[in-house]
């Protein structure tokens, strides 16, 4: 393959697997990357002793090539522990992801007696008559019963996603929640899962948790090393502006320091946001496909990092959060202790948001006053014990399945995939909601493709 030029935009896992199976495929290899770090997503931001990841970022898969890669990548820097998580529901903790089991037995008498019973109604009604699921709204009443999508499903589901449960697909829902019957529930309370099923999206929460020592960052850090070791380029704070396509491939202009530099390729790897990506395509895409592209949207995050002298703030690494102005917290010490200085600790605060909205705009000091009053009134943690805080956004973080979206992502992929030799990767660049080991198993699937024609 020597010769054949093959150009990464974005340097998250997807971008970074990608470069670094093109370099074993015999490509020559160029990444180009916005931020002044890599790894996107799954980066780990260092502020002196203090290292911060996008969220908690445990890997774990059931995709043995990817474990044994991720194993060899880590070394000796691995740690490794069960999930546990929780859920504050009711001014008590259950367990979470939620499921039947929990809200029967953990959600309190009042609550696991009604949800027992609407359960059962919407059961038997499914029984009967197979329900007509149009949306997410349509879909948890039919799966867990009225009363628990009042209580649980509805407020959560529209706080996270800042749109109506009516608004979202199920698709979503079907990847992320267990999905539930009469049946099958009864027989999971009373017995074990059988040995070598198949982990589903949602019994994938019970693979055990891998954590790099100093910050998921690693990750993308030794692959960057290995791309770099083997003779790939990658080139940050260069951000994408043109893709064009030529007579032999392509040409993108990239952004960096004010000045443009522009890249040639045979082939182009696209970890970017679809719609970022089809506004910055030349010769232009119709109308119909811009306003398709636009309608795709994501949900942002914002997210503040409490670092205090308090050790052992929760009773498990991170806890979700229905009626606070977060969504979740999470310990860092309870992943490793090498995050914070040896006598710190840290607490990271989520705020899901769509970027530019008020949350979004709110500066570092209006969201520490607004977290630590919810902390310090559930007592997790008092002012009084705070060394120092941080701020950090990312805009693209979970794509939003809009009951739309189908219709307006396809409309754009089909006219995007015309153009040969484009490979569109990563959880960002799919519009999918992937997690790490699935955007790096993909991103060596899309590169083996691409060899595998071009022997022929
Ligand atoms: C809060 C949170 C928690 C998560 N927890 C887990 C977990 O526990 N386990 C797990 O496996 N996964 C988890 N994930 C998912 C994981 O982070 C993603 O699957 C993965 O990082 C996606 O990688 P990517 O390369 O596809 O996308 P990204 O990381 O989004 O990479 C895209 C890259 O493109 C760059 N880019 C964008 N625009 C431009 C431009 N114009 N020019 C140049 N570059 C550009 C971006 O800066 C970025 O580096 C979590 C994600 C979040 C947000």
């Amino acid at each position: 393959m020597k010769g054949k030029k093959a150009l990464v935009l974005g340097a998250g896992l997807a971008g970074l697997s990608a470069a670094h199976r093109l370099l074993e495929k015999g490509f020559e290899v160029e990444v180009v990357e916005a931020n002044s770090f890599v790894g996107g997503l799954a980066a780990t931001i260092k502020e002196g002793p203090y290292y911060m990841d996008f969220g908690p970022h445990p890997f774990y898969t059931e995709k043995e090539d990817i474990q044994e890669l991720f194993k060899e990548l880590i070394a000796d820097d691995l740690l490794s522990f069960e999930r546990r998580c929780l859920l504050y529901f009711n001014d008590r903790f259950v367990n979470y992801p939620l499921n039947i089991r929990t809200a029967l037995f953990e959600m309190g008498l009042t609550t696991s007696i009604v949800s027992g019973l609407s359960f059962a109604k919407a059961s038997t009604k499914k029984f009967f008559r197979k329900p007509e699921i149009k949306n997410f709204e349509d879909w948890a009443r039919a799966g867990f019963g009225n009363h628990l999508y009042k209580i649980f499903f509805k407020p959560y589901t529209e706080k996270f996603w800042g749109v109506k449960c009516s608004e979202l697909d199920a698709f979503w829902a079907n990847q992320r929640v267990a999905k539930v019957n009469l049946i099958k529930t009864l027989k999971s309370i009373f017995s074990k899962p059988k040995k070598g099923e198949i982990a589903s999206q949602i019994e994938r929460s019970n693979l055990l948790l891998f954590y790099p020592r100093k910050g998921i960052g690693m990750l993308a850090e030794r692959i960057a090393e290995r791309v770099q070791k083997r003779g790939g380029k990658i080139y940050l704070n260069s951000k994408v502006s043109k893709v064009k396509k030529t007579k032999n491939g392509f040409s993108v202009e990239c952004v960096s320091g004010g000045k443009t530099k522009t890249f040639a390729a045979s082939y182009l790897f696209s970890s970017l946001p679809v719609p970022l990506f089809a506004k910055m395509l030349f010769p232009k895409p119709p109308k119909d496909i811009l306003l398709s592209a636009s309608k795709l949207r994501y949900r942002s995050l914002v997210l503040l990092y409490i670092a205090s002298t308090k050790q052992d703030i929760m009773q498990v690494p991170y806890i979700y959060f229905m009626n606070r102005s977060f969504h979740r917290l999470t310990e860092t010490n309870k992943w490793s202790q090498e995050l914070s200085p040896a006598d710190e600790n840290m607490l990271s605060v989520e705020f899901s948001c769509f970027e530019g909205d008020a949350t979004w705009n709110k500066s570092k000091e209006q969201l520490f006053e607004q977290a630590i009053a919810e902390l310090e009134k559930d007592g997790f943690l008092k002012k009084s014990e705070v060394t120092n805080y941080f701020l950090l956004k990312a805009p693209h973080v979970y794509p939003v399945y809009l009951t739309d979206y189908r219709e307006h992502f396809s409309k754009v992929m089909n006219h995007l995939k015309e153009i040969d030799n484009i490979y569109f990767i990563g959880r960002t660049g799919q519009f999918n909601y992937l997690d790490m080991d699935q955007v790096m198993k993909q991103s060596f699937i899309a590169v083996d493709q691409l060899a595998a024609n071009a022997i022929r």
